[in-house]
């Protein structure tokens, strides 16, 4: 019969067994995007690693803050809220940073500001407004005091059932975040490969968008794009932020749109 220190030497071996699991796999992205900078000549401290943890639970967050990492993003607002609050009881001290990189509804922008500190995933000027007003209201309400930071999505091939703004429209689209600058900022681009195009062709025309955009809008500085099948591609076509899910914590079991 199984007694409960049984069960605790279980639960302890488990946890331990996974911390393993998730140094080595972290390990290799970080050698792998040393290797990718290399290669282009690129220095790998302007590259940050954020860790896509969506299907994930708190616990895995846990561990990878014990390793070392501070960002985490998350692509659905129900489940990032809880797992958010969940990671602050896990770890109380640890400072990290959730980004939101999943499609946003309109009617979710209030809810979205409870747990996210960057939006990299703005993609219709009807969206900014949203956000800008929950923004507002929450500073009003005295529960925030600065402007939250966004990135408006671009649609490389202009599809847009994976989300993001087709790229003639991106002009626009930073045009209406930096009218509502006293409550967003604009940090940057982010953007997901088309499926059916060459990884290095669709970086190379984000690449050349992110430069036109900048021309207008210095401080959008970062380029979020490269996951984990393409971010070297990215890395070698001027990305300063790739979202790593899938390399970094294993295959997906549940399904997530
Ligand atoms: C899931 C997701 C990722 C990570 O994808 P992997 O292939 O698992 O690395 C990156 N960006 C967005 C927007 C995602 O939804």
């Amino acid at each position: 019969m199984s007694t409960p220190s049984d069960h605790a030497a279980e639960a302890g071996q488990r946890t331990a067994d996974r911390r393993a699991e998730l140094a080595g796999a972290l390990a290799r992205v970080r050698q792998d995007i040393a290797e990718a900078c290399a290669a282009v000549g690129r220095d790998p401290a302007e590259v940050r690693l954020l860790a896509v943890t969506k299907t994930f639970p708190a616990t895995d967050v846990a561990l990878l803050t014990d390793l070392g990492l501070t960002d985490f993003a998350e692509n659905r607002d129900q489940e990032a809220g809880p797992k958010a609050a969940e990671l602050a009881r896990l770890r109380p001290g640890a400072r990290v940073r959730w980004h939101m990189v999943g499609r946003l509804q309109r009617n979710k922008a209030r809810s979205v500001l409870h747990w996210a500190d960057q939006v990299q995933s703005v993609d219709s000027v009807r969206l900014v407004e949203a956000l800008a007003r929950a923004v507002a209201a929450a500073r009003e309400a005295g529960r925030r005091h600065a402007p939250l930071e966004v990135f408006v999505q671009a649609s490389i091939d202009g599809d847009p059932s994976r989300g993001g703004c087709p790229l003639p429209e991106l002009p626009e689209l930073a045009s209406a975040v930096v009218r509502h600058s006293e409550q967003l900022t604009l940090r940057g681009v982010m953007a997901v490969a088309p499926r059916e195009a060459r990884p290095s062709d669709a970086f190379a025309e984000l690449a050349e968008a992110f430069d036109r955009l900048r021309h207008y809008h210095p401080e959008a500085t970062e380029l979020s794009a490269g996951m984990s099948g393409d971010f070297a591609d990215a890395i070698a076509h001027g990305s300063t932020c790739v979202r790593v899910g899938t390399a970094l914590l294993g295959g997906r079991r549940l399904a997530s749109p």
